[in-house]
């Protein structure tokens, strides 16, 4: 049997039925989903998490060659990784379907064991692209995204919203005390208290990032300024009750400081806002910490 059953969804286009029974007898052990035509199988795309696609080319009304152009030109599915399975033997046709970006090129008619194989290939490749990308993206720690791809998601964020983008700059209350009292390693499992604390909390399309050490930064749409208040009351609460246990059977919590920002006509970029909120995430911690303070400019 696979291990990789009911993991994996493999969507195969093909204008003729006996085809699609041939390779569906294959990849048994897949989720796969048969579609008929072009059209169909963007439209599947649209709605399914699909982890691969096998396409035939010559297809009437939609050939395979124009099915694969729009899935490269749309983000959502650009990453999808397409075999060609095909009866055009030529070069030509070869090179094009690469060019265009499929992954594979399978002529018919096809061995059953090397077609397994081929898509088994390219499964494997995904999973270690997508294992790659999450290294690259995420702070290893906390899991959240790290520095380069929270400025990377920020700067779009920030190009896209109104002045409803808001800023928290959060920075946790004297952390070094912590590390010195309970050991760096208690430290670590604190920040990831604080940290996951933070994530339940936050709009679920936040961009949630580490900046550095044990200081954090999110981006969120929010209605209005009392909205954004409440939302950060309730952080400081949440993360004040919160206990970080010890191996002796006791346990601690800390506090963190949050400085808001929003975005305003005169705020020229993602840089200027996380200043903006910098700034009143100092007034919190001079002021006396465990506290938001939010002011506009
Ligand atoms: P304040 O309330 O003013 O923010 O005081 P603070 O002690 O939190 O701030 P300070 O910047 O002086 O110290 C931050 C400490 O965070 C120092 C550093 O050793 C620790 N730190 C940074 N990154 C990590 C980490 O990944 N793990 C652990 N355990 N500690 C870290
Ligand atoms: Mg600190
Ligand atoms: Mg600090």
């Amino acid at each position: 049997m696979n291990d990789e059953k009911s993991q994996k969804t493999v969507l195969v286009v093909d204008d003729t039925e006996s085809n699609l029974d041939m390779v569906l007898a294959i990849l048994q052990d897949y989720d796969v989903i048969p579609c008929t035509s072009g059209a169909d199988a963007l439209s599947i795309m649209k709605e399914e998490p699909v982890d691969l696609v096998l396409l035939d080319i010559l297809m009437p009304e939609m050939d395979g060659y124009t099915v694969c152009t729009r899935l490269k030109s749309d983000v959502s599915t650009q990453e999808i990784p397409i075999i060609f399975i095909t009866a055009k033997t030529d070069e030509e046709s070869i090179e094009k379907a690469y060019e265009l970006g499929g992954a594979d090129y399978v002529t018919k008619p096809f061995k059953p064991k090397e077609l397994l194989a081929r898509v088994k290939v390219q499964l494997r490749l995904q999973d270690v692209i997508r294992e790659l990308d999450f290294l690259a993206t995420r702070d290893n720690l906390t899991g959240l995204y790290n520095r380069r791809k929270f400025f990377e998601l920020g700067e779009v964020l920030f190009n896209d919203a109104a002045e409803n983008l808001y800023a928290l700059m959060i920075d946790i209350d004297h952390f070094k005390k912590i590390n010195d009292q309970y050991g760096h390693s208690v430290g670590d499992i604190a920040l990831k208290k604080v940290t996951s604390v933070i994530s339940d909390m936050v709009p679920p399309d936040a961009v949630f990032g580490r900046l550095g050490g044990e200081e954090f930064a999110v981006l969120f749409l929010s209605e209005n300024h009392d909205t954004t208040m409440e939302i950060t009351s309730k952080i400081l609460k949440t993360v004040a009750e919160a206990t970080i246990p010890l191996k002796d059977g006791s346990s601690f919590s800390c506090t963190i400081s949050i400085g808001v920002a929003c975005k305003q006509d005169t705020t020229s970029s993602i840089d200027g806002l996380l200043k903006d909120a910098d700034m009143t995430l100092y007034e919190a911690k001079e002021s006396g910490r465990n506290k938001s303070i939010f002011r506009e400019r």
